[in-house]
């Protein structure tokens, strides 16, 4: 069937398409489509290449601090100290040895990731309704579109409803097309072939249905594919903020380099010497792991969101979720179960339960057999009736037992039908299909015009609100009514306030069939048959999620298309609200902007809320200075995705462009995740800046122990290769051991981190700056101690590198906390932490017992016990400043989780 066409795909009849791709109605058999899967290959463009090994390794070498140690290489080796310059180069590999490999698995693990949420796609296959991943398709594939899809393969359409694509990635037109089944001319350009949907465009409305006719590189943007891909990754806004952080570090530290480099020579000092020690002292003072650390803390944080279900998407959704203060979520399927069971019936004015085991309250029509039971009470009759015909899903039996596809709340219709009779199979038939408006959330409701043995009628369900307003007449237990409104409100109210699911059924016979499908567009004149409502347990863990991110400072607010009396009722099952402050979209579309921003901050609850103020809502709450997110997964819900600050979408359950749109996407559609990826992105961000204050803080050390021993007049306490080994055994590796540091015990317990605030908070700068004194003084006063008594250069230098060897292993703990006693962390509890210090201490006081090394360092074994016994005492010193520092500064009021405003 590949070969050359005479006529190509839009200028065949369907029934041609479908002989000519053998297949047909049912779609492929399973069998033939596996075969087909393993001569045609799979369904995807080619990938873009991975970055080359070459190209990493020099990624590595791109930071300003790294620049720093370049020129500090180049200079030692002019100077001739070679030895000094082999030093650096070392430090330089070590580090673009960590970056590489790690950076590497990284992206090895996020490309493992992204496939968690890969593209899937609804088939028909022997019959019946399946998701498939997207690259499985073949050609003959019976492919099912739905607003938000974006198109898998390149389809010859066979059925459309409504179906409007939006073209734009292949013919730049941004209006998109109506589409039908229809052949076109053989000679029509590819923007006038309604009949075909092509790959990688997006459908904005409706439904369809086409066979695939060509997949991957065959695909009309397989042909182009090379012209549109490769979009360059921009800086994370946090990666910007790295670099800007790396230059001040780097000036900071320069400028001290120089101004030691000024002391000494003032003081009389060669100018060489003192030209080896500022570039010694900038080395060690360069916190170079940085950006390394930064890509590491970011690898491991979207590796820990997706262990928990949540796959970032844009690496500074990252950030910005531990900032996050107001998470918008929808309610079905992400606060509940979406696994939707009809509960309770009104209809002609009576309520029937369905809720136990005797089907039926109403003692006429309890022994319900069959239909014959029910067509005694034409409105409970109709009212099921129309929720099996105006109803896209699927429930059907396979060997493993019951299936449902499509909508849960559609399934749940057909099951309710079944349970009391309705055969929805066998009635689909009977009653064939002229037109269809499918359910779009905008439009809140969702009609079938059908006909049967010459009579015709429409059927529609929807919300109650939006279908009593289309009724004039209803359906009572004795015949045709007038509309009673208000009792029909008040009892959807009723069931809602249990937290049901409302949908409200009515239908109109027709005499004649309009022209066109659109011509049911609008209906009026309607019949109001009666309710159903629906149960969607809230799902498991959901409360204990909200109350943690209440805990956290972080309002949760429902935002739903739903009954406000359901979101109110649900809202305070889970925790969500006390007060039940809910805003309707009537009520929403009256307010201007600014007044919405008022009600936004006391409001938890937002009910039949369209799209379009969904994204209102984001507006508001941002203006109210507010960092939000916000889940969506409608089609026309990407816009809001797009405004939040994180925009969160369903990996399960909602549309290709939703989740396109979005920040994160959550593998299993559910809150909970939210929550922990909420807490996973404080946890990185603490990594970070545990990372930079051990960094920061020892950097400072040793320039403040230099810079007053210059100023002292003392001789150096530091030679520059021992400032070198400094940098090597204290730094290596144990920044980048931080970034595994796991949770903060009270992570979820305190507010927000302020969007503004920088790498290190004022308190964490006040820190370190008290670190750098109490180490640079400890490890001065050793160096004066050991140089008075034993009158020997060397002694004091081992002595005083040592103390700050020790002083750098003990900070190591010390800035696994920002709050948390040191004593209070198992050492256990980061092996990576614990062994690479161990080891960098082992490998220290084996240098100092080892006669090349001591050559090189020119360090002298440390003979005297007591020696080590003060040294070690000193270096203690460290953790008790921090100690007293973390006990004594809190963080300020501002930090602890805020008074939630506005609520009791
Ligand atoms: P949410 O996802 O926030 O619960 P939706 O936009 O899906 O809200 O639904 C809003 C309302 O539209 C529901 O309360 C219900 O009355 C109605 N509705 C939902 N699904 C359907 C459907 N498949 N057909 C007709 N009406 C529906
Ligand atoms: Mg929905």
């Amino acid at each position: 069937m590949e070969q050359e066409h005479a006529r190509p795909w839009h200028a065949l009849l369907v029934e041609e398409v479908a002989s000519r791709l053998d297949t047909g109605a049912l779609g492929l058999r399973q069998a033939t489509a596996k075969s087909r899967l393993a001569r045609y290959g799979p369904n995807q463009l080619a990938e873009a290449p991975p970055t080359s090994a070459l190209a990493r390794l020099l990624h590595q070498f791109k930071s300003p601090l790294i620049y720093i140690l370049l020129a500090a290489f180049a200079v030692t080796l002019l100077l001739g100290k070679t030895i000094d310059a082999g030093a650096i180069a070392a430090i330089l590999v070590i580090n673009a040895a960590i970056g590489f490999t790690q950076e590497r698995r990284a992206e090895v693990s996020v490309r493992a990731l992204t496939r968690l949420v890969s593209p899937r796609t609804r088939v028909i296959r022997d019959g019946h309704e399946w998701e498939v991943e997207s690259r499985e398709l073949v050609p003959g594939d019976l492919v099912l579109l739905e607003s938000g899809t974006r198109v898998p393969a390149d389809l010859r359409l066979v059925a459309a409803t409504t179906l409007t694509v939006d073209e734009s990635l292949l013919t730049g037109e941004s209006a998109s097309v109506h589409k039908q089944a229809g052949a076109v001319a053989e000679d029509a350009p590819l923007p006038d072939r309604e009949d075909m949907a092509y790959t990688g465009t997006v459908v904005s409305s409706g439904r369809g249905r086409g066979y695939v006719v060509a997949t991957g590189a065959r695909t009309e943007l397989g042909e182009i594919a090379g012209s549109i891909r490769g979009e360059a990754a921009a800086a994370t806004p946090l990666q910007e903020r790295m670099r800007r952080f790396a230059r001040v570090v780097g000036l900071v530290v320069g400028g001290s380099s120089a101004l030691g480099f000024l002391i000494g020579v003032v003081r009389g000092e060669s100018t060489s010497d003192m030209f080896m020690l500022a570039v010694a002292l900038a080395v060690a003072a360069v916190p170079e792991g940085l950006p390394v650390v930064l890509t590491i803390t970011l690898a491991l944080g979207v590796a820990r969101m997706a262990r928990r279900r949540a796959v970032i998407r844009r690496l500074p959704a990252i950030e910005t979720l531990g900032s996050t203060t107001v998470i918008g979520s929808d309610k079905t399927g992400t606060l509940t179960e979406n696994r939707m069971t009809v509960q309770e019936l009104w209809a002609g004015g009576r309520f029937f339960s369905l809720s136990n085991e005797a089907l039926l309250e109403d003692p006429r029509a309890r022994p319900v057999e069959g239909a014959q039971d029910l067509a005694e009470h034409p409105p409970l009759y109709l009212l099921l009736l129309t929720g099996v015909l105006a109803n896209e899903a699927d429930v059907f039996q396979t060997e493993r037992g019951q299936v449902t596809r499509g909508d849960p709340t559609e399934a749940a219709l057909l099951l309710a039908g079944e349970r009391l009779g309705l055969a929805h199979e066998a009635l689909r038939g009977h009653w064939t299909s002229d037109a269809e408006i499918p359910f779009e959330p905008e439009r809140q409701y969702s009609a079938s015009l059908r006909s049967r043995d010459g009579r015709r009628a429409l059927f529609l369900k929807g919300a109650p609100e939006r279908v009593l307003a289309m009724s004039t007449a209803q359906l009572g237990e004795a015949g045709l009514e007038p509309l009673d409104a208000e009792a029909a409100h008040a009892a959807a109210a009723a069931l809602a306030g249990r937290g049901l699911r409302m949908l409200a059924m009515a239908y109109r016979p027709l005499e004649e069939a309009p022209a066109r499908p659109d011509a049911v567009e609008g209906p009026e004149g309607l019949t109001f048959l009666g309710l159903t409502g629906m149960m969607d347990p809230p799902r498991e863990g959901v409360r204990e999620a909200i109350a943690r991110c209440q805990d956290a400072g972080i309002r949760v607010v429902m935002v739903t298309g739903d009954h406000v009396a359901t979101a109110r009722a649900i809202g305070r099952e889970l925790g969500l609200t006390s007060d039940g402050a809910a805003l309707t979209g009537t009520e929403l579309a009256a307010l201007d902007d600014a007044a919405l921003l008022g009600r936004a901050l006391e409001v938890d609850l937002y009910a039949r809320v369209t799209p379009e103020q969904k994204l209102r809502v984001v507006r508001a709450l941002q203006a109210g200075g507010e960092v939000v997110a916000v889940t969506g997964d409608g089609v026309n819900d990407a816009p809001a995705l797009k405004a939040a600050d994180i925009g969160v979408a369903m990996g399960r359950g909602g549309t290709d462009v939703a989740r396109e749109a979005s920040d994160m996407v959550l593998a299993d559609d559910n809150f909970v995740s939210i929550a922990a990826a909420v807490e996973e992105g404080r946890v990185t961000f603490d990594n970070l800046r545990k990372v930079t204050f051990f960094l920061v803080s020892t950097g400072a050390a040793a320039v403040i122990t230099l810079l007053s021993a210059l100023t002292l007049g003392w001789p150096l306490p530091l030679l520059p290769a021992q400032l070198l080994w400094l940098n090597l055994v204290t730094n290596g590796l144990q920044d980048v051991a931080l970034a595994f540091e796991p949770a903060d015990p009270g992570v979820m317990a305190r507010a927000p981190r302020p969007r503004r605030e920088g790498f290190l908070s004022g308190l964490l700068w006040e820190r370190t700056v008290v670190a750098g004194v109490v180490m640079a003084a400890g490890t001065l006063g050793v160096f004066h101690w050991e140089l008075a008594r034993t009158d020997s250069l060397p002694d004091a230098r081992t002595a005083a590198l040592t103390t700050m060897v020790l002083f750098q292993m003990f900070q190591v703990g010390n800035a696994r906390s920002e709050t948390q006693s040191v004593f209070a962390r198992s050492p256990f509890s980061n092996p990576f932490l614990f062994w690479a210090t161990a080891a960098a201490l082992a490998v220290h006081v084996g240098a100092l017992y080892f006669a090349p090394t001591q050559f090189v360092l020119r360090v002298v074994p440390l003979t005297d016990g007591g020696s080590w016994l003060r040294i070690v005492l000193v270096a203690a010193s460290i953790i008790v400043a921090m100690e007293l520092h973390k006990l004594l500064r809190r963080p300020s009021a501002r930090d602890a989780p805020a008074a939630r405003e506005g609520r009791g």
